[in-house]
């Protein structure tokens, strides 16, 4: 990766129109930096304020002091934000174009539409006794009610908890109780790729769950009209909840530092961490972003393909085009239903000119050959951006070729779930790309590298990437737990947050992040800590030890490898491997199946008895003979039988 030298340089004609160019970026960033208090002041006057904020930044990085604070004696409400100013100019406009599973189900929903339905969503919600600090699990399909229920809690100060659909109810009900949710929004079943997801079940078990008895009603949309079980009382009809409501309800004046949602990260270390984000720094920031990045303007039709259950539905399907009126597209499916050329046929049907995906989306692509996108022309398309995980450059470029018919830029956004926003990328009409590369930071982003003692490293090197200065679109907490945001993010590297991602900085100044630094697997860009697979497997009666690795896989970009020590009266059978096979799947979702078990009798260890997932990494990813430093093993011939008796792929 590090040899790849070929540079697609800014189009003069994409720079004359584009927000930023060279001079412009350098100038705000050079801003941005030298005088953080001007640059966001002046950023948050794209927001209308209730009382504008004169307070712009108050933050300590200290590990005994950790506090975060932008704008925070501003007032304001984001719904209000996303919705009610675009009204006079943009009212009769589209803001959300949908797209369902099935190619022949599709609508448009006006600014003014928008507005009326999560009004009276927030009506309705008001009506079930939910206000100003009250938690709300949202657990849905990619539809337009999706976004309502986001706007709707922000409109009355609720904060949303969005579960990703794809969750079992155990992962659902754990999330409902950290957030102590009095409501969830779900539907009866969502639809996928052709097949009907039980979302409603799912609800249904996870509330007979230890725990989540806080939770008081279940909304559900009407989607397909499947058979669901009905709880009397605790269960409510969407439909039937919104129908009377009036299409007006003010919106609450809220601090900018009032929570606006709490987002789970996979959590690589058991209990999954719920960042809580905050309403003034995060909608600036995510609005500020979305313009600058995406090179936005007025009418363009703009489609990001991740789930709102992920962070880049937050802020780049909802929050960030919404505050901007823009026209932001919501996909119901998946990219290869019912054919591989559906994600062209998309983009020429409704028009799509800024496409922002996943690299794993581009290699399932990718592998089926340029044919696949014979059935599209893709003309409108004017830029195209990558998230989620290093984009490899074999990647990129046929992104570039095929997809983007060789003339769009291509924007790689390296963030976070705990960012916020977009944080190191190209702007692109203003930053060369080199494939790989998520090249230089954005507007007050200050990015560096240090080793592994906090040693700050200059000039071309590796290391691991810290943040140097706040930012506003930053988590300011872990819900419930102060102390574990302090350990995991900025007692590292003391006075900096700190990544977790490893990077390499080229002689242009410019970032290649390398991958995590702790163990957390990617699967088709969805992101699992292998701890919480490891604590699955550990609960079944059978197993006694398991280490979870990840290897490379073509289409899914990280396959599960699976590690098994079984308990001495269990038997090592086929069947076995298939109940283990089961028993994750439900514990933590279809998402976590492994693609390989393999029996082991001991697991590599070093003396102090931790795991060396290093070596397991080696292993399934078949290369056995660089095993690297093997002298701390307490026990080498564990190594020799591992290898011996690798899964065959
Ligand atoms: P957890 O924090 O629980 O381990 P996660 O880090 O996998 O979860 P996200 O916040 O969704 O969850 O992912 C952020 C991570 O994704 C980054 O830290 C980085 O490793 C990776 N990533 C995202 N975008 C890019 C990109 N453009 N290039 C390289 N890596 C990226
Ligand atoms: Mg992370």
């Amino acid at each position: 990766m590090s040899d790849h030298q070929h540079v697609y340089p800014v189009s003069d004609a994409f720079a004359k129109t584009a927000w930023a160019d060279k001079a412009t970026y350098d100038k705000l960033y050079r801003q941005s930096v030298e005088d953080p208090e001007g640059f966001w002041k002046e950023q948050a006057a794209r927001l209308d304020w209730i009382k504008p904020p004169q307070t712009i930044k108050s933050v300590s990085f200290a590990s005994d002091n950790v506090d975060i604070r932008w704008f925070e004696d501003g007032t304001l409400n984001v719904a209000a934000n996303c919705l009610d100013r675009h009204l006079d100019k943009r009212g009769d406009k589209p803001a959300i174009i949908w797209e369902g599973d099935d190619p022949n189900e599709s609508s448009v929903i006006t600014y003014r539409e928008l507005y009326e339905r999560t009004c009276q969503l927030a009506n309705a919600l008001k009506s079930m006794g939910i206000g100003k600090g009250d938690t709300v699990t949202l657990y849905m399909p990619m539809i337009p009610e999706a976004a309502m229920a986001m706007l709707a809690c922000a409109r009355i100060g609720a904060v949303h908890s969005v579960v990703f659909g794809g969750f079992s109810p155990d992962a659902l009900a754990q999330r409902v109780k950290d957030a102590a949710s009095r409501v969830i929004i779900t539907a009866d079943q969502s639809v996928r790729g052709g097949k009907q997801v039980p979302l409603k079940d799912n609800v249904d078990a996870a509330l007979t769950r230890d725990g989540t008895d806080v939770a008081e009603k279940v909304l559900v949309v009407k989607r397909t009209g499947g058979d669901i079980e009905w709880h009397e009382g605790r269960d409510v009809w969407y439909h039937d909840a919104v129908a009377d409501q009036d299409i007006d309800c003010p919106a609450e004046e809220m601090g900018a530092e009032d929570p606006l949602f709490i987002l789970y990260t996979s959590g690589s270390t058991g209990t999954p961490k719920g960042l809580k984000h905050t309403t003034g720094g995060y909608l600036t920031y995510a609005s500020l972003t979305h313009q600058y990045v995406f090179d936005y303007h007025e009418d363009e039709v703009y489609w990001c393909t991740a789930d709102v259950g992920w962070v880049t539905g937050h802020s780049y399907i909802v929050y960030g085009p919404l505050a901007n009126g823009a026209v932001t597209l919501m996909f119901e499916g998946v990219p290869s239903y019912p054919t591989h050329g559906r994600m062209g046929e998309i983009v020429d049907k409704h028009k799509v000119n800024i496409l922002y995906t996943a690299p794993t989306a581009v290699r399932a692509l990718m592998a089926h050959g340029d044919k696949v996108m014979d059935s599209s022309s893709r003309d409108s398309l004017r830029l195209l951006g990558s998230v989620g995980e290093p984009i490899n450059p074999e990647a990129w470029e046929w992104f570039y070729r095929v997809i983007g018919n060789s003339k769009c830029p291509i924007v790689d956004t390296w963030w976070q779930t705990e960012t916020g926003g977009i944080m190191i990328t190209p702007l692109p009409g203003a930053i060369d790309q080199k494939p790989g590369s998520a090249t230089l930071p954005f507007f007050g982003v200050q990015p560096a590298l240090v080793d592994n003692e906090g040693k700050r490293l200059e000039g071309a090197t590796d290391g691991n990437l810290v943040i140097l200065d706040s930012w506003p679109g930053q988590a300011r907490s872990i819900w419930n737990n102060h102390e574990r945001f302090i350990q995991t993010y900025f007692s590292t590297y003391e006075g900096t947050y700190f990544t977790g991602d490893g990077c390499r900085r080229d002689e242009d100044g410019y970032y290649w992040i390398t991958g995590r630094v702790d163990d957390v697997l990617n699967v088709s860009g969805h992101r699992m800590g292998t701890a919480e697979i490891e604590s699955s497997l550990v609960a079944h009666s059978a197993v006694a030890e398991a280490a979870v690795v990840g290897f490379p896989h073509d289409i899914k970009g990280q396959g599960i490898y699976i590690y098994v020590t079984l308990n001495d009266e269990a038997e090592p059978t086929d069947e076995l491997k298939k109940e283990l096979t089961q028993w994750v799947r439900k514990d933590i979702g279809p998402i976590a199946s492994p693609d390989h078990i393999q029996w082991a009798p001991g697991l590599p260890k070093t003396r102090s008895g931790k795991i060396m997932r290093r070596i397991l990494r080696k292993i399934a990813a078949n290369e056995c003979d660089g095993l690297g430093d093997t002298s701390t093993l307490a026990d080498p011939s564990v190594v020799e039988d591992l290898i011996e008796h690798r899964a065959a792929k």
